[in-house]
């Protein structure tokens, strides 16, 4: 049985004080919230304050993105190690606005994969395809070239640590969700794909959420869909009562 898991992606969002309202609100609000992985991704200014509220409670931390190296002159830039010294035990790789906005090749998540394994940290891989490749009918290619570039030489072991997320662009941020049959084709796509790469038992224990305008209202029909495990939520997940109805499924 795989454990849904709910992602809240703050992405550059919230003061320190805004977040630390919100993660105590949250943290009241999941009490008693055993059958479902709650995970925060606030900004990184943020992760150290996060940290301290969420000890001893049963949500996650992770962070929204990393460097590759250990460590090294790369400016600006955080690491996979820096991020465990924190408390994080996630970390949300090659969202699309990192890919559009940054440049992030499937080469680069790639070596960010790794590196996450190498230190611990759970990787939450983003795959999803754009409005015009959608209308175009390249989608799965798009999403299995995403998939086959971003987990080249990974091992059934350290797959096994991995949450896949299915992102369709075109849903991100724009309050058109994939109805939940467009979703199920993907989700149940990805696993077909991860069953290629890691055999069949491994894919069926992979959790592979769904994310784009997620929201309350439209939570408890896609998790009604066989491959779908969970999402990962944007804006939604920035007010503590609405990423909380989410996780209950919009109870
Ligand atoms: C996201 O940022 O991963 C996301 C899915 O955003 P939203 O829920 O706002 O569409």
């Amino acid at each position: 049985m795989r454990k849904p898991i709910m992602g809240g992606n703050w992405k550059m969002y919230k003061t320190a004080r805004e977040a630390v309202q919100t993660i105590e609100d949250l943290r009241e609000r999941m009490e008693g919230v055993e059958e479902i992985e709650v995970v925060v991704f606030p900004p990184f200014t943020v992760l150290g304050l996060a940290e301290k509220i969420l000890r001893d409670s049963s949500i996650g931390l992770g962070a929204q993105n990393m460097h590759w190296e250990a460590g090294g002159s790369y400016t600006g830039e955080i690491s996979a190690p820096m991020l465990v010294d924190l408390g994080c035990r996630y970390v949300i790789l090659g969202h699309s606005e990192r890919r559009r906005y940054f440049g992030e090749s499937d080469e680069r998540v790639n070596k960010k994969i790794k590196s996450a394994l190498t230190f611990e940290l759970i990787p939450v891989v983003c795959v999803g395809e754009t409005l015009k490749e959608r209308k175009e009918g390249s989608f799965k290619r798009v999403v299995e070239t995403q998939l086959n570039l971003c987990l080249k030489g990974i091992g059934p072991e350290e797959a096994e640590r991995m949450v896949i997320a299915y992102e369709p662009v075109w849903a991100i941020g724009t309050g058109v969700t994939a109805t939940p049959e467009q979703a199920e084709e993907m989700h149940s796509f990805v696993r077909e794909l991860l069953a290629k790469l890691f055999g069949e038992d491994l894919a069926d224990s992979m959790r592979i959420q769904y994310g784009g305008s997620v929201k309350p209202q439209n939570i408890k029909e896609l998790m009604r869909e066989p491959d779908i495990d969970g999402a990962l939520v944007g804006g939604a997940s920035l007010d503590a009562s609405s990423f909380a109805r989410i996780v209950k499924y919009g109870e």
